[in-house]
């Protein structure tokens, strides 16, 4: 059996040739799938019978289960609990915007990047997402609000780069001009910095935008809070940052979270503006949010203020992030693989 939601229409194309179907049957079952957004077969309705009979026999259609929902009290943010196929659970968060919907999905079961501020990687990585499973989060959510989502984050659980033929796939199709064609300007993909795959997505031209998660300005700093800084150095980092550039033309966005002593002094500030105005990236300042687990505490408001000011003063632009969804734990570094007891 074939995961019918993840192939394109030019392989739905070859596909139906195979099944020595007409190939325009390939766009009407991809509209099915991909606009009108069904989740069987029998909704077909310009499908024959016998032909739905045949697709049952060698496809299925990838659904995720919605199990809960909570709903913030502050900002109407929407964290959504989904069941995959297989049993495993991810969570997705839907942040209304005035210039939007965008949704934040998730890209595997747990992660195995290991960041010492992040809830999703405790207890490791369980597995990749299917590019059907990663659509299935937003049509599930499209359904929901009955509105359009025009942005997407890849910045849930996970890290994409490590799942990406999946998630080069998932861009393919969620921007697909036949399908729901959410334009690749409003998609960001966040990476915590894997280098060879930088270079490997810049090549695929997509008009996305990177996100890169920096979190220190030195690589003593970013190898105790990040494990990935152990493999790839700030520089190597930086030169595929602008390798991104300039084959994408895409300005970079470098992700810093403040936590209370730990990266948030004047120095280490100084030492974000020179890396950041190697390669023209915008600076996201996030105030770390709460885990359980870590301990780690957000720097005070005037740090964060004092941290912005002298990014600018350096040239460098920056903006600090406006949490949603932190009394549901919906914001960044807060989604996990299961329910908390
Ligand atoms: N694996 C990818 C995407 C997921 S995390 C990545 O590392 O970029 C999305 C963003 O939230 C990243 O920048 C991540 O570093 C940040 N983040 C993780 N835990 C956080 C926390 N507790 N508070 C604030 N941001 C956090």
């Amino acid at each position: 059996m074939k995961d019918i939601k993840s192939f394109n229409l030019k392989e739905l194309k070859t596909e139906m040739e195979s099944l020595g179907e007409k190939s325009f049957r390939a766009a009407q079952i991809y509209k099915w799938l991909h606009v009108k957004l069904v989740s069987d077969f029998d909704s077909m309705t310009d499908l024959s019978e016998k032909l739905r009979e045949r697709l049952k026999n060698e496809y299925y259609i990838t659904n995720v289960t919605e199990l809960e929902v909570q709903v913030s009290k502050e900002d109407g943010t929407r964290k959504y609990l989904f069941e995959l196929p297989d049993g495993n659970t991810v969570e997705s968060v839907l942040m209304k915007y005035h210039h939007g919907n965008s949704v934040c999905i998730s890209s595997q079961v747990g992660c195995r990047m290991g960041c010492r501020f992040c809830a999703s990687t405790i207890g490791g990585v369980v597995r990749s997402l299917e590019p059907s499973e990663m659509l299935e989060q937003i049509y599930k959510i499209t359904k929901d609000i009955n509105e359009r989502v025009s942005n997407v984050v890849i910045m849930g659980m996970g890290e994409p780069l490590d799942n990406f033929d999946n998630v080069t796939k998932f861009i393919e199709l969620i921007s697909d001009e036949n399908g729901l064609n959410i334009s690749q300007r409003n998609l960001t993909l966040s990476t915590c910095g894997l280098v060879p795959e930088i270079k490997k997505l810049a090549d695929l031209h997509f008009g996305i935008t990177l996100a890169i998660s920096l979190h220190a300005g030195t690589d003593e700093k970013r190898k105790a809070l990040m494990p990935i800084a152990n493999k790839y150095s700030l520089n190597e980092l930086i030169d595929a940052c602008s390798y991104y550039f300039d084959k994408t033309g895409r300005r970079l966005t470098f992700e810093y979270s403040l936590i209370q002593g730990e990266n948030d002094t004047e120095e280490d500030a100084r030492k974000v503006a020179s890396l950041a105005k190697r390669v023209s990236a915008h600076v996201n300042l996030i105030p770390v949010n709460p885990v359980t687990e870590t301990g780690f505490k957000s720097s005070v408001p005037d740090r964060v203020n004092g941290f912005k000011d002298i990014l600018e003063k350096n040239g460098v632009n920056s903006t600090v992030r406006r949490e949603m969804g932190r009394d549901i734990d919906g914001a960044c570094g807060q989604l996990r693989k299961r329910r908390l007891v």
